[in-house]
């Protein structure tokens, strides 16, 4: 659904991309069952999407087109997204990978690295990771322990990262490390890109309850970065980082409800003979409008953030409401399935789709932050509420680590 009557350059503009994605892709189907293809499978498509959005130039529309974008508009970019929705076309988690590195290399890289990682990224041929949560720093990433030492010309990298998505299909990683254990904790902190070809890197799956292979816990062992591929400068990383985090906000919950809106839960209704219960139509209507807000909130946010202005916490109202609205839905769309909604198989409904995300949806609340810590940000620096008490504010590493291993000592 449009958002308000195009411009006459608007139009040209929808009608060129409407009929370079007409001569390309197939219309998404509601009808046809969800596809049956191996994570391999998909990754493989989503490269070969990618690649054709490249060779259109439609890969990164705003960006300047010296690095392979477009130098065009936002709304053109919310143009082009609105009619690729109707395609059944993906790029899968390449699109989180450009959404995340490509603003902070245009933010903080060098020219050269612009250069160097940009093209490459936007044409699929070199895929990406986000190494930056650990065992013991997810919420509070800054507590991140995973080393980088200087050596020369070059860190050397030991430690361990976990959640990573899509590792096993990456050709490099944008890594979070410490380089210097001695500052205040966010101070000694550097954003570097890594091989994750090199022998010191080990990718282990992580499956999940949905049997998925999304994750993976990463381990490196003496891995060699250049400081050419340090961002931002060593000891900088923390800002790089806040760049990505702003990012990943704003992606989520922008991306449209595929399969499992609440126009397909109307229509499964519909095909069992549903529609006469009261309830069930009132919160569908409920349903409708949470996804419209969410929406409309989604391009609002999309067009402020592609015209160069920062998120800040519109990121987190919209991680915060797209999340509890997604799982009122998922609900939703469960009850009116009943115990169809647990089966997995070929002649499952949607192939047992519905499976899939009810296993899965709750993750949706935790990446990008947990909607607790949103929240609390929300609480914070919105509504002036206290701030959390924290003891390790203005320590230094080495001292957070003293710190930790006190306590872990006076609990044993
Ligand atoms: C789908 C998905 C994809 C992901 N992909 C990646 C990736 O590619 N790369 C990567 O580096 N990471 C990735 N992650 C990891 C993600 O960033 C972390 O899971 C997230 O930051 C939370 O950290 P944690 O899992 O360590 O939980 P913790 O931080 O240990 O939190 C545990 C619980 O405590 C609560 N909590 C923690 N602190 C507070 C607080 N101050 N106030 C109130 N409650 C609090 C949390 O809300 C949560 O409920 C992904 C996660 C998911 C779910």
């Amino acid at each position: 659904m449009p958002r308000r009557p195009d411009t006459p350059d608007e139009a040209a503009f929808r009608a060129e991309v409407r009929a370079w994605l007409g001569a390309r892709a197939e219309l998404r189907d509601p009808s046809r069952p969800h596809r049956l293809e191996t994570e391999e499978q998909h990754m493989a498509r989503c490269r070969a999407w990618q690649r054709t959005r490249f060779e259109g130039g439609y890969a990164a529309i705003t960006w300047p087109s010296r690095y392979g974008g477009r130098d065009g508009t936002a709304v053109q970019e919310l143009i082009y997204r609105e009619e690729e929705s109707r395609f059944d076309v993906s790029t899968g988690f390449l699109y989180a990978s450009i959404a995340l590195l490509g603003p902070a290399l245009l933010m903080h890289g060098t020219e050269e690295q612009r250069e160097r990682v940009i093209p490459p990224m936007l044409r699929g041929d070199v895929v990406w990771c986000q190494l930056f949560s650990e065992p013991d720093a997810g919420s509070d990433l800054a507590r991140l322990a995973t080393r980088a030492e200087r050596d020369g010309d070059e860190l050397v990298v030991n430690g361990q990262k976990v959640w990573t998505t899509g590792a096993q299909f990456s050709d490099r990683g944008f890594l979070l490390a410490r380089t210097d254990p001695d500052a205040k904790k966010h101070a000694g902190i550097s954003f570097m890109l890594v091989d994750m070809h090199d022998p010191g890197v080990d990718v282990r799956p992580l499956p999940t309850a949905s049997r998925e292979h999304q994750f993976n816990e990463v381990f490196f062992t003496d891995v060699r970065v250049h400081i050419d591929d340090v961002v931002g400068g060593i000891g900088s990383g923390w800002t790089v980082a806040r760049t990505t985090l702003a990012n990943e906000s704003v992606m989520i919950g922008t991306g449209g409800p595929q399969g499992e809106g609440v126009a397909d839960i109307a229509r499964m209704a519909r095909d069992r003979d549903r529609l006469d219960d009261p309830l069930l139509l009132q919160d569908l209507a409920e349903a409708w409008i949470d996804e419209r807000v969410v929406a409309l909130f989604g391009e609002r946010m999309t067009e402020a953030t592609l015209a160069g202005r920062r998120p800040d916490l519109d990121g987190s109202v919209m991680k915060v409401f797209w999340s509890d609205t997604r799982h009122r839905r998922m609900e939703l769309g469960a009850r009116v399935l009943g115990a169809e909604a647990l089966l997995d198989a070929e002649d499952a409904h949607a192939h047992g789709a519905w499976q899939q995300r009810l296993l899965s949806f709750p993750l949706g609340s935790i990446g990008g932050g947990t909607v607790e810590v949103h929240r609390n940000g929300i609480g914070e620096r919105v509504l002036g509420l206290p701030r959390e008490p924290r003891a390790d504010r203005d320590m230094t590493f080495r001292e957070v680590q003293a710190h930790d291993a006190k306590l872990t000592g006076a609990r044993d």
